[in-house]
């Protein structure tokens, strides 16, 4: 068992680029708490995403810290062609996206640009709004053909190659889970990805057929639905309950709909995932300022505060460690602000949900106890992490959760789960002896002392059955 500093509740995900990827970064990043490093196919080449997740693997056994390793899917994007200089689009202007390759341009007069899906002449209708590259261009539908169309600069810019293309509003055919998120996933399978994240998924049919195509293929990966529109609204209930994690994606949540609506969105996420126990990440621009200065705004701090105040699992940094001046100041702050938050938090907690599953009855038990006694840990022993999220979903104020696995890939799992401190323990064997054993290590390495309470939340032999149990023991 590597040691551990105490606890921070809040989890961090950063995601890699070139400015993460070496080895040394790496270690740094992990040595200073990142639980969770995302890989984001919208950018990555197969060969880099093995030989990235293979690096991490050896960084994190060299550092002495298992961590979680999410593959972020790209889904149904829509993105511009390549362009071999930039377009310096004019306010006002007439411009076509043509939507077949081998469409005609629209006259020397007006400037186009391919769009890689060809359907969309189906999809979009005249009076609707094109938004690309992050909403920083805008325009207006004025005509369609079946290879065109054309369109108003409202809001100008410099258009570059591959731009993601949003479009507010407008039901979109593409399928949920394309060939090449297909062919991603292979790959993650193959390499042992502990998440996989399926970007703009719109109902849970589209999370079913994720979860089929890993179950056929022998894969534990387990699901983050990325809500990022307004059909994934209309459908959130439906969404949270079929996936086994959210992630509410700010970045382009924040082109689809209305913004004054992204913080309201964002608090009914949350409170639908702890209603239910469904670990849920705030992810985007929570401390994109520091992707070029070494101190974040002050709004951004409130942000993320905002986000360890609503209990969300995690909190997510995207460009500020790709390809940011300061990866490693940003997982800093996130870790000092949400610790101060916390203890903050646990001064003056709020309600827990109340679940109906009776063996959520008797994890709320062993809750209402820690919170009764001053030193308590609670200690689960957890084989795939179902027990100790079930604790986690009842956000214990003051006890950490340390939960026992001995299974690498639940530890890892756990690594997104709000509260938890996994540790691997091989082999479980009888029970007792394994309760002395894990005691025993947890001491060694200095996370539990003399005098501490456990409340330890395991199974016990009676007559022969296995029965699960709370017990209260004093660290001796
Ligand atoms: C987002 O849109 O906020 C997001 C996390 O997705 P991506 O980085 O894939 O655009």
């Amino acid at each position: 068992m590597p040691s551990t500093s105490d606890l921070r509740r809040t989890k961090i995900i950063a995601t890699l680029g070139p400015a993460t990827e070496s080895e040394e970064m790496l270690a740094k990043l992990i040595t200073a708490g990142v639980d969770v490093l995302r890989l984001n196919m919208a950018h990555a080449k197969h060969d880099w995403t093995r030989m990235i997740i293979r690096r991490i693997r050896t960084v994190a056994a060299h550092v002495g810290r298992e961590v979680a390793i999410m593959m972020d899917i790209k889904g149904p994007e829509i993105r511009t062609g390549d362009l071999e200089v930039p377009i310096e689009l004019q306010p006002g202007e007439i411009f076509d996206f043509t939507v077949k390759p081998c469409a005609t341009q629209g006259g020397a007069e007006v400037r186009s640009v391919d769009v890689n899906y060809s359907d969309l002449v189906n999809d979009i209708k005249v009076g609707d709004t094109v938004l690309v590259d992050s909403g920083l261009i805008r325009l207006e539908v004025l005509s369609k053909d079946q290879a065109h169309i054309r369109c108003r600069v409202l809001t100008p810019g410099s258009l570059t190659s591959r731009r993601h293309i949003n479009l507010p509003g407008v039901k979109v055919n593409l399928p949920a889970f394309t060939q090449k998120d297909k062919l991603d996933s292979i790959v993650g399978i193959e390499e042992g990805v502990d998440f996989i994240a399926l970007s703009f998924v719109r109902e849970a049919n589209d999370v079913e057929q994720l979860r089929l195509f890993l179950r056929e293929r022998g894969s534990r990966a387990l699901i983050i639905a990325k809500i990022e529109d307004q059909s994934a609204i209309d459908n959130l209930d439906e969404i949270i309950q079929a996936t086994d994690a959210l992630m509410v994606a700010r970045g382009d949540l924040g082109i689809e709909v209305p913004l004054q609506e992204l913080p309201v969105i964002q608090r009914r996420a949350v409170r639908t995932c702890l209603a239910i126990g469904r670990p849920v990440i705030i992810a985007t621009h929570m401390l994109e300022s520091m992707i070029s200065q070494p101190m974040p705004t002050r709004a951004e701090i409130t942000d993320v505060a905002n986000a360890v105040y609503e209990q969300a699992d995690c909190v997510m940094l995207s460009g500020e460690t790709t390809i940011g001046k300061y990866p490693l100041e940003c997982v800093r702050v996130l870790d000092t602000l949400s610790r101060r938050i916390e203890a903050e938090q646990a001064t003056d907690f709020p309600q827990p949900a109340v679940f109906v599953q009776e063996r959520m009855k008797t994890f709320r038990a062993a809750v209402v106890l820690a919170n009764e006694l001053p030193r308590s840990l609670i200690l689960v022993f957890t084989r795939h992490g179902t027990n100790a999220a079930g604790i986690a979903a009842h956000r214990p104020p003051h006890a950490p959760v340390l939960a026992i696995t001995d299974n690498v890939e639940t530890l890892r799992h756990l690594r997104l789960v709000r509260s938890v401190e996994p540790f691997l323990l091989t082999p479980f064997g009888d029970p007792e002896e394994t309760i002395e054993r894990a005691t025993a290590a947890l001491v060694k390495i200095g996370r539990i002392r003399t005098g501490d309470k456990l409340i330890i939340v395991s199974d016990v032999q009676a007559k022969g059955r296995r029965i699960d149990s709370i017990q209260l023991r004093t660290v001796e």
